[in-house]
């Protein structure tokens, strides 16, 4: 395969990565990084502490010019699944601060089949999988966003992103990286210090719908977002309220893709598309994507997805390796429906969000937009129940924004904008939602 990070190879003394703590020009991080690959000869995986600094990317980056998979750890993992990490994972090292190091060493490229990173899964649905991601995936997921997005050389990525997800650290640092471009990290997500990089010569942000919602909360800083070339969106459904309110406040339209560990980005909004709330765009170049299993159009199908972006396995898991494939194609366990022009809307999971009702087959995202249209209503979410009536039936879990309305008014509101059969039987009140650190509500702690 073609050099995965060629910048790396001739370096420059533009800057590659930019932390509050510290900035590092491309020779900078080649040196530093080849001091770490060579430290690392002869491991056959390696563990990164991955906090939110610039020695994380350094070690990252070092394994990728040496070849040796890297296992991103969450720096706030709780003890169990910490030992499950290590456990599964069995690194031969674990890099925290202290870098190791060693004398140059030639470091010829991999094969592009050659596993990369291997990144465990949110966790949403349950314990996380390791995903063996080849080099290949991140080559070749990397330009297809590029060339989506017009993303070059000269953008400067913000973000506040963790690095132990494909969101900060695949296509938050590798991504810039391997266009040549600049990373500039928060350390972590705060709308003014976003708005700061911005100002300061950001040309893209990418976040987490959470971050979004937060950055509408704060219109005093509408004009550094609205300044920016492009607002990504992903990990988690962007509500059309919030891609409203932020187009209202700032001008920009944010631009929301669809992706997971298991594939890397699948589907994006382009750049110089039409930015529809509430859809996630079209399949980026070479990856295909089918829903399948839907009885008629507007009834939500499962997202299968194939392509060279396609991880090669879960780690020890033969048997969930076999079980996410149907003839070649990656069951994501995603629903969505698909717009006659070829957008794609995701409307939930399999697994949590697609509630059987009555006879009809409902996605709770689409009851989740339209109740966050109500002004009394902050955040939803949107489950299934047991019911010997229904089979299953509609349950709304609600933080109320000001004094809550009676549980009809909801109710009410759904069956009018939807149709009746979706209206919500069940709303609880709740002070907050169960999320994980990326904002993904934790339905299974709801129920
Ligand atoms: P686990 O697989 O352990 O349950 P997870 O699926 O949340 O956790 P990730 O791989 O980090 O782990 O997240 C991928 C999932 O995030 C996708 O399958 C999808 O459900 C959701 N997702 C990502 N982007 C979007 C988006 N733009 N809109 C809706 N959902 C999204
Ligand atoms: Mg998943």
């Amino acid at each position: 395969m073609e050099m995965l990070l060629p910048a790396l190879a001739s370096p420059s003394s533009k800057i590659a990565l930019r932390f509050p703590e510290r900035e590092l020009s491309y020779e900078r991080l080649a040196r530093e990084a080849r001091a770490v690959a060579a430290g690392l000869a002869g491991a056959r995986r390696v563990a990164v502490w991955a906090r939110s600094t610039p020695e994380t990317c350094v070690a990252v980056v070092g394994a990728l010019l040496a070849g040796v998979p890297v296992v991103p750890l969450n720096p706030k993992i709780g003890e169990r699944e910490l030992a499950h990490v290590l456990a599964d994972s069995a690194p031969d090292l674990v890099v925290d601060d202290e870098l190791p190091s060693g004398p140059e060493v030639d470091l010829p490229e991999p094969d592009g089949e050659a596993p990369a990173l291997i990144v465990y899964t949110s966790g949403t649905t349950g314990p996380p999988k390791g995903v063996v991601l080849p080099r290949r995936a991140l080559a070749t997921n990397l330009d297809a966003l590029a060339e989506a997005w017009a993303w070059t050389e000269d953008d400067v990525v913000v973000h506040g992103l963790p690095l132990f997800h494909v969101h900060g650290l695949g296509v938050g640092v590798i991504g810039p990286l391997r266009r040549g471009g600049t990373v500039r990290h928060l350390g972590s997500f705060s709308v003014a210090k976003a708005a700061e990089a911005l100002r300061d010569g950001g040309t893209m942000m990418f976040g987490v719908p959470t971050m979004y919602s937060r950055i509408a909360a704060e219109p005093e800083h509408a004009e550094a977002f609205g300044g920016a070339r492009l607002l990504v969106s992903g990990s988690a459904a962007l509500p059309a309220t919030v891609h409203e309110r932020i187009e209202q406040l700032t001008g920009q339209r944010v631009v929301e893709r669809y992706g997971m560990t298991e594939t890397l980005m699948n589907t994006s909004v382009r750049a110089d598309g039409d930015r529809r709330p509430g859809t996630v765009g079209v399949p980026l170049d070479g990856v295909r994507v089918r829903v399948v299993g839907s009885e008629s159009g507007d009834e939500p199908g499962e997202v299968e997805v194939r392509g060279p972006n396609l991880f090669l396995e879960y780690l020890n898991r033969p048997d969930a390796t076999r079980e996410a494939f149907r003839d070649g194609w990656f069951r994501t366990g995603d629903l969505a429906v698909v717009e006659p022009d070829g957008y794609v809307r995701i409307v939930g999971r399999r697994a949590t969000d697609l509630i059987k009702s009555g006879g009809y087959k409902i996605g709770a995202g689409e009851i989740e937009n339209a109740l966050l249209e109500h002004p009394s209503v902050a955040e939803v979410a949107v489950t299934g129940e047991p019911d010997d009536d229904l089979g299953e039936r509609v349950v709304a879990w609600v933080v109320a924004k000001g004094e809550a309305p009676p549980p009809e008014a909801l109710s009410d509101h759904v069956a009018r904008l939807l149709s009746p059969h979706k209206r919500p039987r069940v709303v609880r009140y709740v002070d907050a939602l169960p999320r994980n650190d990326m904002g993904k509500v934790l339905k299974r702690e709801l129920r």
